[in-house]
């Protein structure tokens, strides 16, 4: 019989699930899709084959667990379901792992147990990736399923990075420290950033700024990170599509008492209805670019304060790092927003940083270096690939 090669790897959100089907041999994708409006009144499915022929399936799909079984379905029908001896593992994100999951970890019955303990730290998420993991076990009791923490990577922080300044005895009670998160990105994007300097990657100092619609920096140390924006939830750090990023945390309590908001109103508020699209009315960077050029004022300040908050955080891990040989842009805004990249580096040749203006403006589908060739930092383009990073590390945890 031939080796079980491949790796299904799912990502389930609070009101969808991605999911794509990888080849381990060659790192292929075998089939990518999204079932989307899970518990809506009308959901939709999209299933792309490898070879393309997108298929498309409409109508209502009540919970994740429906959600699955449509893309086993869409799988089996393109020869590679679930239960086909070629599948060698199913690999989920999950997004909080807590102070315990440091490493990909097949899931028995205690790690279940233990990632629903930690779901009053990501209340959203964490419910949406257990019910992942048990209906893909349902479909296929054979196969492993294993856990890929989004706060992995984070794990290696020092105490003095990740504690915050409250009283000890609190704070260790009920699990309060920064956790991270986009886990996967940072420690796939560091990688590659040291293979495109030729390196290895425990010799280089790396700045990772994930830019996507959830935003966050990290420092990395010879391939170990040890700061990051995002803290407990992934509220704190950068200026996000709707997250505020980092505010005064009495601001909560003046909303509280001064507006009479309850909690859950602040909580929404500020994950949903601020950042880019709090500040201007819109959460798509292609969209708050468009307007700025436009003249529009409003996007222009939203821009502004963006970018004000990413040179903080590149200035705050230049003096984290000390000595620093690349800064790293990935995901939505950082792989595509040559606009961005500019502004968030222009002045700071003092720090060894610039971008060359055509460089910058080029496209390419790979990694790449947009510095021009006398600076002293490397500036970088790094394409993510969340899952194919799962993919690897839950194909090496079960040793096919
Ligand atoms: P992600 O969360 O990594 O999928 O990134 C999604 C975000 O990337 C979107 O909300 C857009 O704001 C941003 N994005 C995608 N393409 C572009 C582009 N060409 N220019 C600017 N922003 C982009």
């Amino acid at each position: 019989m031939t080796r079980a090669s491949r790796v299904l790897v799912l990502n389930s959100g609070s009101s969808s699930v991605k999911y794509q089907l990888l080849d381990m041999d060659d790192r292929s994708r075998l089939a990518t899709g999204l079932v989307e409006r899970i518990g809506e009144r009308s959901g939709r499915l999209t299933h792309t084959p490898a070879g393309g022929g997108r298929r498309e399936r409409e109508g209502r799909v009540p919970d994740h667990g429906a959600a699955l079984r449509a893309a086993a379905e869409e799988l089996a029908a393109d020869g590679v379901g679930l239960d086909s001896p070629g599948l060698a593992a199913v690999g989920h994100r999950v997004v909080h792992g807590g102070r315990r999951f440091t490493e990909p970890t097949v899931v028995d019955e205690a790690v279940e147990a233990e990632i629903e303990r930690l779901a009053p730290l990501a209340p959203l998420h964490n419910p949406a990736n257990l019910e992942g993991i048990r209906t893909a076990r349902a479909l296929n009791p054979r196969v492993p399923q294993v856990a890929v923490f989004d706060t992995a990577f984070h794990a290696t922080m020092p105490e003095y990075a990740a504690l915050y300044a409250i009283d000890a005895e609190t704070a260790e009670r009920h699990r309060v420290r920064r956790y991270g998160f986009h886990g996967t990105s940072h420690a796939h994007v560091s990688r590659r950033a040291a293979a495109l300097l030729g390196r290895a990657p425990g010799d280089v100092n790396v700045i990772v700024l994930h830019l996507g619609n959830g935003a966050s920096a990290s420092a990395v140390a010879g391939g170990r990170c040890v700061d990051t924006s995002m803290g407990m939830t992934p509220l704190e750090g950068l200026v996000m599509g709707t997250r505020s990023g980092d505010v005064d945390p009495a601001v909560v309590f003046h909303l509280a008492r001064t507006a009479g908001l309850e909690l859950d109103e602040i909580d929404r508020l500020l994950n949903e209805r601020s950042g880019l699209a709090g500040l201007c009315g819109e959460n798509d960077m292609r969209e708050v670019l468009a307007r700025r050029e436009a003249g529009d004022g409003r996007a222009r300040l939203a821009f502004d304060v963006y970018i004000h908050r990413l040179r903080k955080y590149i200035g705050a891990y230049c003096a984290v790092l000390g000595r620093v040989d690349a800064l790293v842009f990935t995901a939505g805004v950082g792989e595509n927003a040559a606009p961005v990249r500019a502004a968030a580096v222009a002045g700071l040749d003092g720090l060894g940083l610039a971008v060359d203006e055509r460089l910058n403006a080029a496209r390419t589908a790979g990694p790449r270096l947009i510095s021009p060739e006398y600076a002293r930092v490397a500036v970088a383009v790094v394409p993510t690939d969340e899952e194919l990073e799962i993919a690897t590390q839950a194909f090496a945890v079960v040793g096919s």
